[in-house]
């Protein structure tokens, strides 16, 4: 019930953001300092399982993004297509309608009834930090940067192939 209280206040927030289109609006600062401080790494993750939280905290490390989101949101399905509404998105029926980025207030919204897997879910969460860094809403601008992040992630698996010894030494250092 809090949760959904603060979701509501929360949502409130970010439409003035949008509205108002100024960070320094003081009722964005009221709102963030009496809900959930941004972690040390910056942005904060709401809504998700630890086992999310952590998972999407790691992908975005190892992403290294040019722009960090403010937030990461994981909300049931009726809660995103509710805000897709309020910021009159247009959700595509197709690939990225499990996700979708706010770029005035640096949210990513998560679509948590359709959460498929750990990879997609990497491979996804690059399409909108792609949007971000792009500061763009334009599809092919958000898959350009999402780019190396996929690839960050990739060549972040590595090791467990090192692990299992199938990589030489000399591979290691190049
Ligand atoms: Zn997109």
């Amino acid at each position: 019930m809090r949760l959904r209280l603060w979701t509501t206040l929360f949502l409130v927030t970010i439409a003035q953001v949008a509205w108002g289109q100024t960070s320094t609006n003081p009722k964005l600062v009221n709102a963030e300092a009496t809900s959930h401080e941004p972690s040390a790494s910056g942005y904060s993750v709401i809504g998700a399982t630890p086992e999310q939280e952590a998972l999407v905290r790691a992908q975005i490390r190892t992403m290294q993004p040019d722009v960090n989101p403010l937030r990461v949101l994981f909300v049931p399905h009726w809660k995103y297509m509710d805000t897709a509404r309020t910021f009159h998105l247009h959700v595509p029926a197709g690939y990225t309608s499990a996700m979708f980025t706010h770029l005035p207030s640096r949210s990513v919204f998560i679509d948590s009834d359709r959460y498929v897997s750990d990879d997609s879910l990497g491979y996804w969460v690059a399409h909108e930090l792609g949007h971000l860094a792009a500061n763009s809403v334009s599809e092919n601008a958000a898959d350009k940067a999402a780019r190396e992040y996929r690839k960050r992630l990739k060549d972040a698996r590595k090791p467990d192939v090192l692990l299992r010894g199938f990589v030489t030494r000399s591979k290691l250092v190049s």
